[in-house]
């Protein structure tokens, strides 16, 4: 019987933490809840938040605007078309770039920075941050700063984990090292190869105010990517007419999507 209230009793402070902290406006981590999964994902949530890494962010109530994000580039085949898709519509999205692909394909980079989007850091080589070392996942992700830094002049404060994959040790890892942890809330599964019209349905049908979603521009076979491409311009002119406005990932959350630099002279006076 003891042992039965206990449990009644967590549950319940458990939910009520959960809930509690839907209304609690975040300080380090984000934690979308993806729409395929929201009761083991609110549930993982809650337990992260009980341990204080985790701040849910709810915006249903908020203003009509919703993040585009693009993970795995840049590339030179996908992210050049999702580029001009943008440039066209003149809309800003966020990119999370994969430190690899920016050593190889620097000057898509650096057009994704001048046509004023932001970079975030999607690791070195896309492994699972839960299956390797946590020294090898400090690693993925400064390597990749320092790669992105050396491109562009800009430090990524923005990590999305490869698969959104995370444990305990990942989390107070990246808040460590003062990273703001981004997952979704909206799978496009454009990687599947899907069509246009799926991979439209697959985001049009969960837009919710303050939304985040996750489509890819690089990666995958020849045709892969195609349906994606083929669906955006349709979500933009779908979304711009339901008054929907599209924001980048730090401006939604008014977060700082890059480190502040000090300046040669500052680091040499420290130096002193
Ligand atoms: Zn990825």
């Amino acid at each position: 019987m003891k042992i039965i209230i206990t449990i009644i009793l967590y549950s319940l402070t458990v939910v009520k933490k959960f809930f509690s902290a839907l209304h609690t406006h975040a300080e380090s981590v984000f934690l979308a809840l993806p729409n395929d999964s929201p009761v083991i994902l609110c549930i993982k949530a809650a337990e992260y938040w009980l341990i204080g890494r985790v701040t849910l962010v709810n915006k249903l109530n908020g203003p009509k605007e919703i993040a585009l994000t693009f993970d795995d580039g840049p590339d030179q085949l996908w992210t050049p078309r999702v580029l001009d898709i943008f440039a066209h519509y003149q809309v800003k999205a966020t990119f999370f770039c994969v430190g690899q692909m920016v050593k190889y394909n620097p000057t898509i980079l650096e057009r994704i920075v001048k046509e004023g989007h932001i970079v975030g850091n999607h690791s070195w080589d896309h492994p699972d941050f839960t299956k390797i070392p946590l020294l090898a996942v400090h690693e993925q992700v400064e390597r990749t700063s320092d790669q992105i830094e050396k491109v562009v002049g800009v430090r990524p404060r923005m990590v999305r984990p490869p698969y959104g994959a995370v444990n305990e040790e990942v989390i107070q890892l990246l808040v460590a090292s003062d990273y703001e942890m981004i997952l979704w809330d909206i799978d496009s599964w454009d990687w599947k190869g899907l069509t246009g019209p799926q991979v439209a349905r697959n985001i049009l049908g969960h837009v919710t105010p303050g939304a985040v979603v996750l489509q890819h521009s690089a990666g995958g076979t020849k045709d892969t990517l195609k349906g994606s491409m083929d669906a955006l311009p349709y979500i933009i002119e779908v979304l711009s007419e339901q008054k929907y406005t599209f924001s980048t990932v730090s401006a939604m959350f008014q977060l700082a999507a890059y480190r502040e630099r000090t300046c040669p002279v500052e680091k040499r006076r420290r130096g002193r």
